[in-house]
């Protein structure tokens, strides 16, 4: 399948999670072999050269991070949302619109100056990914870039990630 059409397969739900918000749901595509092969092929195309360890953003980077895994001979490290981790290397805490979220990372998983790629599904305001690259760094990793499949430019998040090698597989 073209990647047009497998991006084609994601939704547009509106007023989700709140109104006035337009939720791009993933779920059709993950479902459609054709479709995911063809987004994990065209991730896989972005990583930047040197690659050497994936980190996967919970819980749609997950899916990603383990097919380009598969596909480019890497491993991945999970980034999680807290409470879920064993044993903690560290932890970034970031602002949300309302609130705040938290980002932690598992013990003894990264190593001083690995270079690591972040994968997500949607960039929005950046905060995640943002929070991300810090708490990799914080651990000693060279983060090489990020690459998400949907990148919501009016939200600004490529901005908030300054200079950071950003790849996103369609703009909207
Ligand atoms: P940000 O921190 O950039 O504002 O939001 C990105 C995070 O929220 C990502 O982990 C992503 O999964 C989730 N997210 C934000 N907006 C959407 C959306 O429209 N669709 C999906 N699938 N995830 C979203």
């Amino acid at each position: 399948m073209d990647l047009d059409k497998a991006l084609g397969l994601i939704a547009e739900v509106p007023d989700f999670p709140e109104p006035g918000v337009l939720f791009r749901d993933l779920s059709p595509l993950f479902a459609d072999a054709a479709g995911f092969a063809a987004v994990t092929d065209a991730l896989a195309g972005t990583l930047d050269p040197g690659v050497e360890l994936l980190a996967g953003v919970e819980a749609r980077g997950f899916l990603l991070a383990a097919a380009v895994g598969y596909a480019r001979g890497l491993g991945v490290v999970l980034v999680r949302k807290p409470g879920k981790l064993p044993s903690v290397a560290g932890r970034v805490d970031y602002a949300l619109e309302y609130g705040t979220a938290s980002v932690e990372l598992p013990a003894g998983i990264v190593r001083p100056g690995q270079r690591v790629a972040v994968l997500d599904d949607v960039l929005a305001t950046g905060g995640t990914v943002a929070a991300t690259g810090k708490l990799l760094e914080d651990a000693g990793a060279e983060v090489t870039g990020v690459s998400v499949v949907l990148e919501l430019a009016g939200l600004g998040g490529r901005a908030v990630l300054g200079g950071r090698s950003v790849h996103s597989l369609r703009t909207c």
